[in-house]
């Protein structure tokens, strides 16, 4: 892909202007202020805040029930919390790509023809065979969508995240069902999106590719965020060798670390 590359080049040409350049476009493409959900009366989420700058990769982590499932679906807009505000973008051209946690597709058409269908909705034109050889998904094409495996569903899904090149790409548990050469080229392609300038928020247990991945890693635990930081300062934080046994430590005592 080499869009996305001139915006790049057109910073680093000019030393000089780089870090005003960095500050002026250090407007925040999610902002998310005093997130509160409650389902019936379990309190979900509590009171979250979190804001995510263009081109940045922030992972969420958290044990099953954490609320991260409920978090990114309030950052992508696909649903409205009960208290607090998502402003996602400048303007009203900002576009999201959201993975759900389980990908849903209409049987009975192949991969390149469910792809083709979602292209409708963008006016740029998106060439259906580069966004699934992007994903890894060429030699499937033809194949029904019935006939996927849970992980290459979850690929056609990211594929469908990505038509239209959208600003901020919410992916919920992306590596999920992925055998580990996908996993690693799934957070390849995550740092080649956050390198062209879009914003990824994900959540995953793969705390290794997260680890050398995400610039900032959130940690929740009961609705509420119980560490946030850079994947180094968490480890530091917990006194860790890396950011699993921190994530144990973290999640086990529920000390507030970092930020
Ligand atoms: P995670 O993604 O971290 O596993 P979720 O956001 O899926 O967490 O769920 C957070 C909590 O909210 C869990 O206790 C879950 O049971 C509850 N929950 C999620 N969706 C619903 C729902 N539609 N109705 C009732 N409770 C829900």
């Amino acid at each position: 892909m080499s869009d996305g590359e001139s915006a790049v080049s057109e910073v680093a040409s000019e030393p000089d202007s780089t870090v005003l350049a960095d500050t002026e476009s250090k407007s925040p493409v999610i902002d998310a202020s005093g997130l509160s959900h409650a389902f019936g009366d379990v309190v979900v989420l509590d009171d979250l805040s979190l804001t995510v700058e263009p081109g940045e990769i922030v992972a969420l982590v958290g044990p099953n029930g954490s609320g991260k499932t409920t978090l990114l679906q309030f950052l992508s807009k696909v649903r409205a919390p009960n208290a607090g505000t998502v402003t996602v973008g400048a303007g009203d051209r900002t576009r999201v790509g959201y993975l759900p946690q389980r990908p849903e597709f209409r049987e009975g058409f192949t991969v390149a023809d469910t792809l083709r269908f979602y292209t409708q909705f963008v006016e740029e034109d998106v060439d259906v065979g580069t966004t699934l050889d992007r994903v890894g998904l060429s030699e499937a094409a033809d194949r029904r969508v019935e006939a996927l495996s849970g992980g290459m569903t979850r690929l056609l899904g990211l594929a469908r995240a990505l038509v239209g090149d959208p600003d901020v790409v919410v992916l919920d548990e992306p590596a999920s069902g992925l055998d580990p050469g996908m996993v690693e080229r799934l957070f390849e392609i995550v740092a080649e999106l956050a390198a062209e300038g879009t914003a990824v928020v994900l959540s995953s247990h793969n705390l290794g590719p997260v680890e050398r991945t995400a610039d900032r890693v959130v940690v929740l635990d009961g609705g509420r965020f119980v560490a946030t930081g850079s994947p180094q300062e968490l480890v530091e934080s917990a006194e860790a060798t890396d950011l699993q046994t921190a994530f144990g430590t973290l999640v086990s005592t529920e000390e507030v670390a970092g930020r």
